[in-house]
């Protein structure tokens, strides 16, 4: 078995050249060149040849080759499918915003919550992203575009908090001054609702902000799009969600997809603005992207709006998000179908 080495981070790589009897320095060096985003070993030009191929037998470097690349017309959103060694596939969204690049990356291959709206919850899960791997997805943007990422958002492929550990060491890693020194503030978790992982997240008091897909008002509609509901319901979530405030100081959004017919009448934003009242929180509404084979619409423009000032009356603030790339398939999963329909893995 290798050593993922860029999951490593500087002080356990120290420890890990110094166990196999290399001087400790070297660890410096060749996490410098890790995050280069260097994806082999002898692209370390200033590393002995004897410490070169100690890491080429034991290490392996992480690497997130472009697959497939989409560039929306309407507003240059960048929608990738990366590969990794064993030939899983996962997209990724790069988008261009006034204040900077953000990027939406994925956290698992596939995802086992299978939300019925959801690309990626129909297709099934294959396994776990380990944390090189979610920073290899930013790597590969950075190098392909030649720019600087200063935001990202765990929005991707998968359910996050069913992968915790890698997910918080990515978080870990990804915001260290050693490494892409993106602060934790500038990254973002969206969950299903899995409430024991929220409050072990609560507890960590990491300082990135917490997004919770709700896009029902009540257990009744959110367990006919979200499994998990039925696990956890919507008072103990929403009890993890004001406890998470209370611990971390930090605000919680509401992921909330407008699905016609389903969750967005007037009764469902009155409800929603109930069930809210008195929570420092935002609420994201997002006009579903329609999945093939769900039989789910987005509501329209005016529906939308009337759910909007519902919420607005009771004073929840609410923004319907600007849909990006809605051309290229960005809602995370549908690329991935596509190419698995088309015999990829
Ligand atoms: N598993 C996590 C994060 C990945 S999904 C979660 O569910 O929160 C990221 C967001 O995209 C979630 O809010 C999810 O509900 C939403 N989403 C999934 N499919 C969608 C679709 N077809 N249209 C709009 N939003 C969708
Ligand atoms: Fe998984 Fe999130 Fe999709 Fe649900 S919406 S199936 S939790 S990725």
């Amino acid at each position: 078995m290798l050593t993922d080495i860029k999951s490593m981070t500087l002080e356990e790589l120290e420890n890990f050249i110094v166990k196999n009897g290399f001087p400790k320095f070297r660890a410096k060096q060749i996490h410098g060149w890790l995050v280069k985003s260097v994806t082999n070993f002898d692209e370390m030009r200033n590393i002995p040849a004897d410490l070169r191929n100690f890491l080429k037998t034991s290490c392996y470097i992480s690497v997130a080759t472009i697959e497939k690349k989409q560039v929306s017309r309407y507003d240059k959103t960048v929608k990738y499918l990366f590969s990794f060694a064993d030939g899983e596939c996962v997209e990724a969204v790069l988008m261009s915003y006034k204040h900077g690049y953000s990027i939406c990356i994925s956290t698992q291959i596939g995802c086992k919550m299978g939300c019925t709206f959801c690309a990626t919850g129909k297709s099934g899960f294959s396994r776990n992203l380990v944390p090189s791997e979610m920073l290899s997805q930013i790597e590969s943007a950075q190098k392909d575009m030649n720019i600087r990422i200063s935001n990202i958002v765990l929005m991707g492929m998968g359910e996050p908090l069913d992968n915790f550990d890698n997910v918080v060491k990515f978080i870990r890693l990804v915001s260290s001054d050693d490494n892409l020194n993106i602060g934790m503030r500038h990254i973002t978790l969206s969950t299903c609702g899995i409430v024991p992982k929220i409050y072990e997240l609560a507890n960590l008091k990491l300082r990135i902000t917490l997004s919770v897909s709700l896009h029902a008002p009540n257990d009744e509609i959110r367990r006919r799009t979200m499994p998990i509901a039925k696990k956890y319901p919507m008072d103990e979530l929403l009890q993890a969600c004001r406890d998470y405030f209370k611990i971390t100081g930090r605000r919680v959004t509401f992921e909330y997809s407008m699905i016609s017919g389903v969750n967005d009448s007037n009764d469902a934003a009155r409800e929603l603005a109930r069930k809210l009242d008195g929570m420092s929180c935002h609420v994201n509404l997002i006009p579903v992207n329609t999945v093939e084979g769900t039989g789910y619409k987005k509501s329209d423009i005016n529906r939308q709006k009337a759910f909007i000032n519902i919420l607005a009356d009771k004073n929840i603030m609410a923004t319907v998000r600007r849909t990006l790339g809605s051309d290229i398939d960005a809602a995370c999963g549908q690329l991935r179908r596509k190419h698995l329909k088309e015999g990829g893995k």
